[in-house]
């Protein structure tokens, strides 16, 4: 199907050249989270000014649905409130329910949408926005 290889395209491409990949310097949020059934790892890191994520890095290692959706987390969230972010972590929740939700905001999220057909695969790709959530709850409660 010519769609789901425009899909797999978007997905190696931030596989392979991951934006946003590295450390931050001090003065940031870190959330180290893992996903044992399929062995993906990810360390977020965000600086958050003013409920504003001024810049989110992440490090990690893991297949390339885990990695690839970091890459469009980190790049999606990127100068959004937190309240702008914790929304777009909420509806790709939905995403991987299978609802039909677009992704103005950054399109390449949807190329992720023929994850929910494969449930295993699920924790890979929400893996990188459960620590965005995660992330921006440790700020709140600073
Ligand atoms: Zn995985």
């Amino acid at each position: 199907m010519q769609l789901d290889d425009l899909y797999r395209r978007v997905i190696m491409d931030h596989y392979k050249a991951p934006r946003n990949k590295g450390t931050l310097d001090a003065g940031s949020v870190t959330i180290d989270l893992n996903n044992p059934t399929c062995g993906d790892r990810i360390s977020l890191q965000m600086q958050i000014v003013d409920d504003k994520v001024v810049a989110a890095k992440f490090t990690g290692e893991g297949c390339s649905i885990s990695l690839s959706s970091a890459s469009m987390m980190t790049d999606a969230v990127k100068g959004k409130t937190t309240k702008e972010a914790i929304a777009l972590a909420e509806k790709f929740s939905a995403l991987m329910k299978g609802e039909d939700v677009t992704f103005d905001e950054y399109e390449d999220i949807e190329a992720l949408s023929g994850v929910n057909k494969f449930p295993a695969r699920i924790k890979c790709a929400t893996l990188a926005w459960n620590a965005l959530k995660k992330g921006v709850e440790l700020h709140e409660n600073n």
